[in-house]
């Protein structure tokens, strides 16, 4: 594992408790952070952060909540004394079909948890990194948002939402050292796939050239440059770790 420079640091990372975010979490801690996940499932978030060590705390939150994630935020700077990186991850796939058949609340469920959430935890934290002078953010997005998924509108439109979320915020604070970027990871093995169809897990795979899933580590090395201070220049800005399903 390559060193990347976070000694000193405290980020938070949404939806830590599994998959990308407890990747993630793993990767800051090996590169001298703190950390505070923040997941609404505190069981296993608490299970993780014992697993990974003493430098994580686990907060259980519903990032779509406001009232919540403001308490949550207030806790977490009396845990840590500050919040240098925000990292949105948490989300969820919902269920796959065709728009004509997507319920209404499902549609909703999908953009208040992948979009009204990131929104929130940004609307949360920024105060206090712009008060500081510092802040790296990272966005979850995924390839979807750029290219549109059949049977996955909602998740896509939820995306695509998140990478304009990145750019116009990315220019909001681009004076304040504080950088906002995306990532968008094409299909990752995680408990996300548990939420698909196997049609659509299949159809994810045909459109990677590289003809494999990212691994989570793989997208936690991207995201901890992304979150380090050799990361200087770039804001606003979407990065593809999608195995050749590049777009534009
Ligand atoms: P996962 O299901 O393994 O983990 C998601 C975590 O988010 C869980 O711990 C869950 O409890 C938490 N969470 C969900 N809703 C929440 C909420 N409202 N408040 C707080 N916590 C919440 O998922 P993953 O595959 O690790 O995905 C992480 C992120 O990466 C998601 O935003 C997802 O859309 C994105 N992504 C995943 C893939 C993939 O194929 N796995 C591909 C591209 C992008």
């Amino acid at each position: 594992m390559n060193k990347i420079d976070l000694n000193g640091r405290c980020a938070v990372v949404t939806g830590g408790a599994q998959g990308f975010g407890r990747a993630i979490a793993e990767r800051f801690i090996a590169s001298g952070a703190k950390v505070a996940i923040w997941d609404f499932d505190l069981p296993m978030a608490e299970k993780t952060a014992k697993e990974i060590g003493p430098a994580v705390t686990a907060f259980k939150v519903d990032v779509s909540d406001l009232g919540a994630v403001e308490k949550t935020r207030d806790e977490t700077l009396k845990a840590l004394g500050k919040i240098d990186i925000l990292v949105n991850n948490a989300g969820i796939a919902g269920v796959n079909a065709t728009v004509w058949e997507t319920d209404l609340e499902e549609w909703r469920k999908v953009l208040r948890i992948n979009l009204d959430g990131p929104f929130i935890c940004c609307k949360a934290v920024v105060p206090a990194m712009i008060r500081q002078k510092y802040g790296r953010i990272v966005n979850i997005a995924s390839i979807a948002g750029k290219e549109g998924n059949p049977n996955a509108a909602h998740y896509s439109a939820s995306k695509a939402g998140l990478i304009a979320l990145t750019k116009s915020l990315g220019k909001e604070l681009a004076q304040h050292d504080i950088l906002v970027n995306a990532v968008t990871p094409a299909a990752a093995k995680t408990a996300i796939f548990d939420q698909l169809t196997q049609q659509h897990i299949d159809f994810m795979l045909s459109k990677i050239p590289k003809g494999r899933f990212v691994l989570v580590e793989e997208l936690a090395a991207m995201v901890a440059w992304l979150a380090s201070e050799d990361c200087a220049f770039s804001t606003g800005a979407v990065f593809d770790i999608s195995g050749g399903r590049a777009t534009y």
